[in-house]
């Protein structure tokens, strides 16, 4: 009988992040489709009874939290003792987490602590009867797996994006309070404070309802018969800024930089979707001003709805490969919507 522990942490205010609601969903169907498993929740943070209250109506058979001042901030060491005692309180033979970079730093170590094993960007769950499969992508997610431990406990940590968010209503819940060890230890290393860069300079954003791309048309000399490279930057951080979006590019695009073309400074091949580039998840996606040739559409397999903006009626994207396809001036169209956001 597998005993599904989910683990969360919270946010700086104590609510929980979207990941954690998402990997909530994969948890409770987990539990469903799992014969005579049983599910438990386990919570971490600063403050975490709005969290409780948040995941109370969830259907778990057990609540479980470690809280207090010290475990408010991301640390390895009281972050790796607190989910080390919750799984053990939970007896957890399988653990389902989120994979925010909080967990990503810590759970493999809790692992370890256990004796148990850990695959990491899971994205679904195939069951028969009592049996547990996982499926994860290798290979810049060309090839995906189908696979099955003995080893227990199980941790399997989920992307954002895989599971629909879990937006059942909050109810109380009683959670029992789980102790952790040597604390003045554990926090002999301080948290001072927190360095990320400037949200514009931040255009890679897993969490985001949309996925905006940007292709080399955006280089291309224009009507008038002239690039406009600053009008263009311009353009495509004020879009970002207002639709909170995430930024893709085509290949094309980011391959510019390294041939010495002044091209955009906010953009990396971190950004390049595509064959030989990431596969993001998000629930939208519209590109612009890029031709939507199958190299780069095949990273898009985890798009939900796609929409294209191209001067082009013709371009690849009108070929099936969108929803819906905008022919208009990319310029026009991006700088208008974000007038109306
Ligand atoms: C082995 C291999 C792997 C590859 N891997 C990838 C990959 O991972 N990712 C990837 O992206 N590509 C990849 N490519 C390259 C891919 O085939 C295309 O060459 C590339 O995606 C084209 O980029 P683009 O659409 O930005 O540029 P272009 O093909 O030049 O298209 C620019 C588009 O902008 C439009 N446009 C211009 N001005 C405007 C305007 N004002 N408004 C609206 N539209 C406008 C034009 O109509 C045109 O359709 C790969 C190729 C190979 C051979």
């Amino acid at each position: 009988m597998e005993t599904i522990l989910y683990l969360a942490h919270t946010e700086d205010d104590g609510s929980l992040g979207r990941a954690a609601f998402e990997a909530l969903t994969g948890a409770i169907e987990l539990r469903q489709q799992v014969a005579g498993a049983s599910l438990a929740v386990g919570l971490v943070g600063g403050e975490v009874s709005a969290a409780v209250t948040a995941v109370g109506g969830c259907g778990a058979d057990a609540f479980y939290a470690v809280s207090g001042a010290e475990f408010s901030v991301s640390r390895y060491g009281t972050d790796a003792a607190a989910l080390t005692a919750l799984c053990r309180a939970a007896n957890a033979t399988v653990v389902v987490a989120p994979a925010t970079a909080r967990f990503n730093r810590v759970i493999p170590g809790v692992a370890q602590r256990l004796g148990g094993q850990i695959d990491t960007h899971v994205g679904g769950f195939i069951v028969n009867g009592a049996e547990l499969r996982v499926q994860r992508g290798f290979y810049r997610q060309r090839m995906i797996a189908t696979l099955t431990r003995s080893a227990r406990p199980w941790f399997l940590t989920v992307d954002s994006g895989v599971f629909r968010k879990w937006e059942g209503a909050p109810a109380a819940a009683q959670a029992q309070a789980v102790g952790v060890a040597s604390v003045a230890e554990l926090t002999r290393t301080r948290v001072t404070g927190y360095q990320a860069p400037a949200s514009t300079a931040q255009t890679i954003r897993p969490d985001a309802k949309l996925l905006f791309v940007a292709g080399v048309g955006w280089t291309k000399k224009q009507a008038d018969g002239q690039p406009h490279l600053d009008d263009a930057a311009k353009i495509i951080l004020g879009f970002l800024d207002k639709a909170s979006a995430s930024l893709g590019s085509s290949k094309s695009l980011v391959d510019q930089s390294s041939e010495g073309h002044n091209v955009f400074s906010f953009m990396s091949h971190l950004n390049q979707v595509g064959q030989t580039g990431a596969t993001p998840r998000h629930p939208k996606g519209l590109s612009s001003c890029c031709h939507g040739e199958e190299p780069h559409v095949v990273g898009w397999r985890f798009i939900g709805e796609r929409r294209a903006i191209n001067l082009d009626p013709n371009c690849g994207w009108a070929q099936g490969k969108a929803d819906v396809v905008y022919v208009a001036d990319a310029f026009e169209l991006v700088r208008k919507v974000t007038e109306l956001l």
